[in-house]
């Protein structure tokens, strides 16, 4: 690594700096990365701290590569979940069929791990190397010839080499440097609510229990510590609400799904009260460049493949390695290096949008009594398809 000695603004003399708006599985692999190839990084994240909550990650394949190169993989393994029981439900709570996932039925090594422990394995590997700063974001950015120039919400300046951006599925970087975010946003029909409260004694540990409904289902993890509350439903068209509105947000989950039945009113009643949950739009984001200049996205800012994927998070590492991977390859040539990313990634990142547009919201809502019924007898035959 090229010794340091630092400028007035604070930058780094002797490396070139790199930018990353949002710190979570996109943001910290990629910053990862990039310290390892002697950039100066700098993460901004938005909010106060990192933002916990969500549903497992499942790590397998490359993913499970990177992390190795990484040096993370026992830490990985260490906080790796039991193997979890899948059952799907009647409204009187008899059960359909089931099916045993995470480990004891697949052939090649895969880890569940909850997404706060993935953070946290993260977050120590860049910790000491990199700066985070939390409570900011990006107000504006100008390209030059040799550098960005980046003003933050504090507004303080950085010119940096790089600027990433993963910022998530609602990228502030994408609209920044893209322009309007809904121009990439394909909606695929309904909106995902996730709550990890507390264990509850609604499901059994290492259980999964899920219910459907025509266009509605409620979900519940179970964990020996906690559990997770989850709910989807299907809209014809988005929905106006104001993200930032939580109360608003609660209101919907109970107008829509209050009336489910099942262990639903008793779900409701442990998410109520708390503004700390996982709401949004299920929907992809599905860019014709995933660069312009000195930018770049990674995970959902620019390739979001919906929760309905149930890849998120691999995909964000694994876009963070292969962006890595791309710039070791071109050190001095971000251009073909996003290129190179981008031409190697993009045929595995269509591949799982368009299995998750295909068939995701039909298994996780089905439209109506007939396909429910459809997949009910999926269910009963053994044919999962979850
Ligand atoms: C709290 C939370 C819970 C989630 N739960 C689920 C779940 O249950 N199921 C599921 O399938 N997916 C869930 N997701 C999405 C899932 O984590 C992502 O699909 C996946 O992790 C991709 O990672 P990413 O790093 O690209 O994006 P994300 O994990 O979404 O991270 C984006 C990061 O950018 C930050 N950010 C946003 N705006 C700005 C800004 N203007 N400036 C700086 N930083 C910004 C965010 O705070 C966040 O830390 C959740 C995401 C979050 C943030």
């Amino acid at each position: 690594m090229v010794s340091s000695t630092f400028n007035e603004r604070g930058a780094d003399v002797g490396r070139r700096a790199a930018l990353i708006s949002g710190a979570s599985f996109a943001g910290l692999a990629t910053a990862y990365g990039l310290n390892r190839l002697g950039y100066q990084v700098t993460v901004v994240e938005a909010a106060a701290g990192l933002r916990r909550g969500g549903t497992p990650v499942d790590i397998e394949g490359e993913t499970i590569a990177i992390l190795e190169q990484m040096g993370l993989v026992e830490l990985v393994r260490a906080k790796a979940l039991p193997s979890r029981r899948f059952e799907f439900k009647n409204a009187d709570n008899t059960t359909l069929g089931s099916i045993g996932v995470s480990g004891d039925q697949a052939s090649e090594v895969r880890y569940e791990i909850h997404r706060d422990d993935l953070l946290d394995i993260l977050f120590g590997a860049v910790a000491n190397d990199v700066e985070v700063l939390f409570g900011r974001s990006i107000s504006s950015l100008d390209e030059q010839a040799e550098s960005v120039s980046v003003t933050l919400n504090d507004g303080k300046r950085r010119d940096v080499a790089l600027m990433v951006g993963c910022d998530g599925n609602r990228s502030n970087t994408r609209r920044l440097v893209f322009g309007n975010g809904d121009q990439f946003t394909y909606f695929l029909g309904g909106y995902f609510f996730l709550k990890v409260v507390p264990e509850t004694g609604l499901v059994a540990a290492d259980t999964s229990e899920v219910f459907r409904a025509p266009g509605r289902m409620a979900m519940l993890n179970g964990y020996d510590d906690r559990t997770d509350i989850g709910f989807g439903f299907r809209t014809d068209a988005e929905i106006a609400y104001d993200y930032r509105d939580r109360a608003q947000q609660r209101r919907l989950i109970q107008q829509r799904c209050g009336d489910l039945g099942w262990k639903v009113p008793d779900m409701l009643a442990s998410v109520a009260g708390d503004d700390d949950f996982y709401f949004d739009r299920i929907n992809q984001i599905r860019m014709p460049c995933w660069s312009r200049g000195r930018v770049v996205l990674v995970g959902d800012a620019g390739y979001c493949v919906s929760p309905l994927a149930g890849l998120g998070g691999s995909m964000a590492i694994i876009g963070a390695g292969r962006l890595a991977a791309a710039l070791e390859r071109f050190p001095d040539d971000h251009a073909s290096a996003f290129r190179h990313y981008e031409d190697e990634l993009r045929p595995f990142v269509e591949q799982i949008q368009q299995r998750a547009a295909d068939e995701g919201m039909s298994t996780m809502c089905p439209a109506d009594e007939a396909e429910l019924a459809a997949r009910d007898r999926e269910i009963a035959a053994g044919h999962m398809g979850w």
